[in-house]
């Protein structure tokens, strides 16, 4: 039986592409931010851009989809998952490095059906480097197969995560305290890219061993899900249980060692739900 799915990530690909290109060339000109939620929570016309091409060019083809997009829920529209097929699209992820030039800037776009992952795409477009993967065919970078680096030892690894302001105090210095937890095993390193879905690409390809991230969103690892699960890595919730797209916790690593050694280093601090009206 032909894979009722390809069609619509062959149409990703191109879309991803095409949206790539976009923030290239924007990279050229001005750049005018706006803030979000906060002074540190960026977006810029770019940003709202992209997400409206990459929607009209998939409803236009696929009128009885649905969508999460990262700037469509910024102002407004719900993030709630469906069984029906749906797009969840990040159209920059990495606005801060965007609005920087730190060249770590990517477009995301994960499809579900039924709740289930069945394609991502990243496409890290500074680095042209256009990652994806399809449930069950593996991983690919740049039509390249990859995997991740099979390591089990975290002594001998490099850890990825984000940090950035917190309102809250105490989330802050928990935020703080795991990074220090970490460092302190001791890895190698860690390493704050600035792209979670460019980070989870690090972990697939096998250059960095593991990435764990409290509060970041489904736009921001739907893809990425899939690309570092058919490369072989593990993926989890920074409390060790089961994968959750929508609970905004993240650990993925290159083996179950060093994801459940992260699971136990950690802290939690509460950062809602995305499918929460009110995360
Ligand atoms: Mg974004």
């Amino acid at each position: 039986m032909s894979d009722p799915w390809q069609e619509c990530m062959d149409h990703c690909i191109a879309v991803t592409r095409k949206a790539g290109e976009m923030i290239r060339e924007a990279l050229k000109k001005d750049i005018s931010v706006m803030q979000k939620s906060s002074p540190v929570d960026l977006v810029t016309e770019t940003d709202q851009k992209v997400e409206a091409l990459i929607i009209s060019s998939i409803r236009e083809k696929y009128p009885g989809h649905s969508f999460i997009g990262e700037e469509s829920v910024a102002t407004g529209s719900s993030s709630i998952l469906t069984e029906n097929p749906t797009w969840i699209i990040d159209p920059i992820d990495g606005t801060t490095n965007f609005v920087h030039r730190f060249p770590f800037v990517s477009v995301s776009i994960g499809f579900t059906v039924n709740k289930e992952i069945e394609f991502g795409v990243v496409y890290s477009c500074v680095e042209d480097k256009m990652y994806t993967a399809r449930r069950g065919k593996g991983a690919f970078c740049n039509g390249e197969p990859i995997k991740v680096s099979g390591q089990e030892d975290i002594t001998k690894s490099v850890v990825l995560t984000e940090i950035g302001f917190k309102e809250n105090r105490d989330h802050f210095k928990t935020m703080m305290s795991n990074i220090q937890n970490i460092l302190t095993i001791p890895v190698h390193g860690i390493r704050c890219p600035g792209s979670a879905a460019v980070n989870m690409c690090l972990v697939a390809c096998g250059s960095a061993d593991a990435y764990y991230h409290i509060g970041i969103h489904c736009w921001d690892m739907a893809a990425g899900a899939a690309i570092v699960t058919e490369a072989g890595g593990v993926i989890m919730d920074t409390t060790g249980g089961p994968f959750d797209l929508m609970s905004r916790r993240l650990i993925t690593a290159s083996s179950r060692p060093i994801a459940e050694r992260i699971a136990r280093q950690i802290q939690q601090f509460p950062c809602g739900r995305d499918d929460e009206e009110s995360s």
